[in-house]
């Protein structure tokens, strides 16, 4: 593909991105929690649950890129903080959007990953600042990008210094409205036959209602994603973002288990040959 240097699957072999002793794109990873960070309640709650059920990465956003500016922003500094003391409670690792290159030097201090969210795929000047540091970065895909877009930007992260990146594939936007967006199953096999990046799902921002996220989730799976990110939120009904697509610890309990015993079947048979029958 055209442009691609560092991200491309010919200039190196899978990349294993090191969270701790996870290493994700061996390893599959099931990152869970809330949208938003909302109360220190709320958190722990919910990671608890979360870590139960199998997630080994609790996520929450603390600054939220919202269509109004009069909806809940996020919590900010507090929220960071909050973030990163309830996973050092349960023992999990943590993820959270950074939104504003200037927030990049602090919040390193603070979380395991940072996420590059789909509004701020192409701020190249975010990119550039997160490319700076070694912290692994979930770069999202933007809701109108290609592929190739989407991966380019993996390059300038890449090439500003920092391997670590992992590709998230949230959902496209389409002429569908029943969904919240349409999740580009395709991008997976295409950006395994393109790049050496793990590439992980969330299926939540895809559906956009919880009732569509078990089955999304497992079509990841199938489609050979190299682990999940899901929206959970131990009272969905009282969330101050992104309640309707988020599944209650019971409801993500239920999908991890299912998510297991998928991939043990496929780890027997299909994603092995996904990868010995590469053209
Ligand atoms: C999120 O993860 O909460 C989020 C805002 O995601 P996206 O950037 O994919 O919309
Ligand atoms: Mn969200």
């Amino acid at each position: 593909m055209e442009g691609l240097k560092l991200a491309s699957r010919q200039s190196s072999p899978p990349t294993t991105v090191w969270v701790n002793s996870l290493a994700i794109g061996r390893d599959f990873v099931l990152i869970a929690g809330p949208c938003s960070v909302e109360t220190e309640e709320q958190m722990l709650e919910t990671a608890r649950e979360v870590k139960k059920a199998g997630a080994n990465i609790l996520r929450g956003g603390a600054f939220k890129p919202r269509s109004s500016p009069y909806a809940f922003q996020g919590l900010g500094l507090k929220g960071v903080k909050i973030l990163r003391q309830v996973g050092e409670a349960v023992g999990l690792p943590v993820v959270s959007e950074v939104l504003d290159p200037r927030d990049v030097g602090w919040m390193a201090e603070y979380v395991n990953l940072f996420q590059v969210g789909a509004r701020n795929m192409q701020n190249f000047s975010l990119l550039k600042e997160v490319g700076q540091t070694r912290i692994p970065v979930i770069l999202k895909r933007g809701m109108n990008s290609t592929v190739q877009e989407w991966l380019l930007c993996a390059e300038y992260i890449l090439t500003a210094g920092n391997p670590n990146v992992i590709l998230c594939e949230r959902g496209i936007r389409t002429f569908e409205r029943y969904s919240r967006n349409t999740l580009d199953i395709t991008s997976i096999p295409a950006v395994k036959e393109l790049s050496h990046l793990p590439i992980i799902v969330d299926p939540s921002h895809a559906a956009g209602k919880a009732s569509l996220v078990p089955a999304l989730s497992l079509a990841a799976v199938a489609g050979g994603a190299d682990g999940l990110m899901v929206e959970v939120h131990y009272h969905p009904e009282l969330a101050l973002c992104d309640g309707e697509q988020s599944l209650t610890p019971r409801q993500f309990s239920q999908l991890a288990g299912q998510v297991f015993k998928l991939r043990k079947f496929l780890e027997h048979s299909l994603l092995k040959s996904y990868q010995e029958e590469k053209p």
